[in-house]
């Protein structure tokens, strides 16, 4: 993927959309229009928070069964 302000291209992997938006927010931000910006932060936000919640859901997860693993066939 090739960042639409610059020639920098991202691999394409699982943090594609993080590098992105980092890079994009760190190199291109002044660049972006009002409501860019908007949508930028608002997606930023969702992206991380899904990070968050998929890394808490992994840890939780991890120690729930561990907790649980004689209720494991309720899963
Ligand atoms: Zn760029």
């Amino acid at each position: 993927m090739k960042c639409k302000y610059c020639d920098k291209t991202f691999p394409e992997d699982d943090d594609l959309v993080l590098n992105y938006f980092e890079h994009t927010k760190i190199n291109h931000y002044e660049l972006l229009g009002d409501e860019d910006k908007m949508m930028h932060d608002i997606r930023e936000k969702m992206i991380k928070s899904k990070i968050d919640h998929d890394q808490f859901k992994k840890e939780i997860g991890d120690s729930d069964l561990f907790f649980n693993s004689n209720d494991s066939d309720t899963v």
